[in-house]
């Protein structure tokens, strides 16, 4: 096979951005390309399929076969366009007033692009180190596909030590983010006509007795302290929320179905696990009030996301080599969830840094700096030599 010619990361995220991977739409497109691309560079690549085969991510592996690599972690999909008002395409990366916009430029094409311009680099020179990207599917709906991608890396790849998750930082080190966890609410109630109430379940006012639960232990954590790990967040404690609700057919017929979907963003040194059992236990309460008046009544639950939080590592691994690579010293901390956590759960050190800004991610005209795609570029030149 005839070589490859290499790409440049700009290149590389021309043909990235143009294909359009909504979570919810097939990812094989980009995959298949990225593959292509890659082995044709003589770079051993996997897949971790999904489960209708719709979807995989795509595991990567240059330099020796040995243990130890860098792992360079992104995801492959994006957010919808629809209902933005985009100025130009956002499946064509578009040059103007110093920024590349485009849908994933920022979130999180960009950092992918450079990721692979550096595999194929770190191939040609023939590193010492090994580096391996892994590009999962399915993050913009929870961070649902790193934990069965990990598990595929166990069995086909050396396992690699420090990972760096490039979501935009504007390549500040982030040791620390929350974690998170995400229930649809389903409240069945029992309908009567509103005038004999005590006879009938209302969906709405039983739902609300949670919703108000959660309140009141938004009241109860904010009134406390921050622990010292928490005191770096904004804000400094876990969160609890309801972001969604619908209920009801008419003002006086008690609901039948009352729908909300809950999130609680959790501190890294508070267990998610804790925040669940208590959440479902309040719940399993309310229920048992229902159904002791009409034993039909009932709150079913589903879980959407969960995601572990990113605790800081003292001495870690992944947020030295970072520091050393981009000469940041702060200590950072974010309130979204990322891969990070799942790296770190699979026995990485594991920190987030990646260009360009997260108040740009899913947006309408997401663009990325020029500036902060050349950092990023830096950020990747410095990577190689520390692996030569
Ligand atoms: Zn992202």
């Amino acid at each position: 096979m005839p070589e490859m010619q290499a790409l440049t990361s700009r290149q590389i995220l021309d043909r990235l951005v143009s294909f359009p991977t909504v979570s919810r739409a097939s990812n094989l497109g980009l995959i298949d390309w990225l593959e292509d691309y890659l082995t044709g560079h003589g770079i051993r690549c996997f897949r971790h399929w999904n489960e209708d085969r719709q979807k995989a991510a795509l595991i990567a592996h240059a330099g020796p076969w040995e243990a130890g690599a860098v792992v360079l972690s992104g995801h492959s999909d994006v957010v919808p366009v629809e209902g933005q008002t985009w100025t130009s395409d956002p499946w064509t990366v578009t040059e103007r007033d110093g920024r590349l916009y485009g849908r994933g430029t920022c979130d999180m094409k960009g950092f992918v692009a450079l990721a692979v311009w550096a595999l194929v680099e770190a191939q040609a020179r023939g590193v010492a180190r090994p580096l391996q990207l892994a590009l999962s599917y399915d993050e913009e709906v929870g961070c649902t596909g790193a934990p069965p991608m990990i598990r595929t890396m166990a069995e086909l790849v050396p396992k690699g030590s420090a990972a760096i998750i490039g979501e935009p930082s504007r390549m500040a080190v982030i040791t620390g983010h929350k974690g998170g966890t995400g229930y649809h609410v389903h409240v069945k109630g029992f309908e009567v006509h509103s005038s004999l109430l005590p006879e009938g379940v209302s969906a709405i006012m039983e739902g609300a007795r949670l919703i108000d639960w959660l309140n009141a232990v938004n009241a109860e954590i904010q009134a406390r302290p921050p622990s010292p790990l928490a005191a770096a967040f904004r804000p400094p404690f876990t969160t609890l929320h309801v972001g969604m609700i619908q209920g009801g057919t008419a003002h006086n017929i008690t609901a039948a179905d009352c729908r909300f979907a809950v999130e609680m963003r959790v501190v890294p040194d508070e267990a998610l696990a804790d925040w669940e059992a208590r959440f479902v236990a309040t719940v399993r309460e309310i229920e048992a009030a229902m159904q002791k008046l009409r034993p039909e009544a009932a709150i079913h639950l589903e879980r959407f996301f969960d995601v572990p939080g990113l605790i800081p590592e003292p001495q870690g691994e992944a947020e030295a080599l970072a520091r050393r690579l981009t000469g940041d010293n702060a200590t950072g901390v974010v309130s979204y969830g990322t891969e990070a956590g799942q790296f770190q759960q699979a026995g990485y050190s594991a920190v987030v840094c990646g260009p360009g800004d997260i108040a740009q991610a899913h947006q309408p005209d997401e663009y990325i700096e020029i500036s902060e795609f050349q950092a990023g570029q830096r950020f990747m030149e410095r990577l190689l030599e520390a692996l030569a």
